[in-house]
């Protein structure tokens, strides 16, 4: 079995070994402390899938969402949906993390930041967005090109070998996928 993955460590995880689909979701929580329902569902998954219990889920998301809302409502509102994606409510389905394809077709509104920032995010975000985190001018270039021409995967691909200094050129398929790959090479 897999080592669970504490939370303490989610902020390093998300610049290092998250790729761009969760990692501006971790960051968007961070910095509004909040999130939509498709953004919650889409990244409490993914943080099932890389090995965080639901109890460090839970003070996790209680933490951010307790900023800005009193414990009572969180308990009420929010601490259902994160038991939920455990299978500890409802129909107690154990809910597998979603895939790209189910990220890239997903709708995406006003205010959401969940989806795949490089079907979902207007080119400008999406440069600006890597400008900060201090990529190259070039590496921003090819993967908002790639991403212009609706090749998603790809455009996350090249993301993965910016970040890693790599050139591995891997095809990516699952965001899961992304993190394992990438804690392998940090292995
Ligand atoms: Fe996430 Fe997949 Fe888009 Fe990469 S291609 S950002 S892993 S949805």
């Amino acid at each position: 079995t897999k080592a669970a993955v504490p939370i303490e460590t989610l902020d390093s995880l998300s610049s290092k070994s998250f790729p761009l689909c969760m990692r501006q979701l971790h960051e968007h929580l961070r910095t509004a402390h909040h999130l939509k329902h498709g953004g919650r569902l889409q990244y409490g998954l993914f943080l099932k899938g890389i090995g965080v219990t639901l109890e460090d889920s839970l003070r996790f998301w209680r933490e951010e969402f307790t900023k800005i809302m009193d414990l009572d409502k969180f308990e009420k509102q929010y601490a259902y949906n994160v038991r939920y994606n455990y299978g500890k409510e409802g129909s107690k389905k154990n809910y597998s993390p979603f895939n790209c394809l189910k990220i890239i077709s997903n709708t995406v509104g006003p205010g959401d930041c969940h989806g795949c920032p490089f079907k979902h995010s207007d080119a400008n975000v999406l440069k600006n967005k890597m400008k900060g985190y201090g990529f190259e001018l070039q590496a921003i270039n090819d993967v908002v090109d790639l991403a212009k021409r609706g090749h998603y995967q790809i455009a996350c691909s090249k993301y993965f070998d910016v970040v890693h200094n790599s050139s591995m050129g891997l095809g990516i398929n699952h965001p899961n996928q992304y993190f394992e790959e990438s804690q392998k090479l940090k292995g």
